[in-house]
């Protein structure tokens, strides 16, 4: 059984955090140490680990991941600039917190994706 992170706790609201959308797959909030004016974090609300984890039966919330990206990244106002989607996986890929997560980041220009 894998071990739950902060994140499960932010889905079942036991912890505060900035929650921008909910439903019943997935939910978004707003990162704490943002990287850029728009940095959100979008989960699956059942704990994946890692992408290595991934299941043919998560590709509903996973899925869902990216139309919730397009609809904040609107709301953000970001859309028509662009932004980057991100999602770490594992040491070298600098996953901290291992229930997977799609970050969106906008709002300046980002750079290089490899740096
Ligand atoms: O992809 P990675 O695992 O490195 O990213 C984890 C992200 O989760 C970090 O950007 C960190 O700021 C964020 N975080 C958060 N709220 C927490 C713990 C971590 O937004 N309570």
């Amino acid at each position: 059984m894998a071990q739950e992170t902060i994140f499960s706790k932010i889905v079942r609201g036991e912890v505060p955090a900035d929650i921008l959308y909910q439903d019943e797959l997935v939910t978004a909030f707003r990162d704490i140490h943002p990287r850029a004016p728009s940095h959100i974090l979008i989960i699956p609300n059942h704990l994946i680990p890692t992408v290595n984890d991934v299941e043919p039966q998560h590709e509903q919330a996973l899925g869902r991941l990216f139309t919730v990206a397009r609809k904040l990244a609107a709301e953000e106002g970001i859309a028509e600039d662009g932004y980057r989607l991100i999602m770490n996986c594992n040491q070298h890929g600098g996953q901290e917190v291992y229930h997977i997560h799609l970050h969106l980041v906008g709002g300046r220009p980002l750079g290089p994706m490899l740096s």
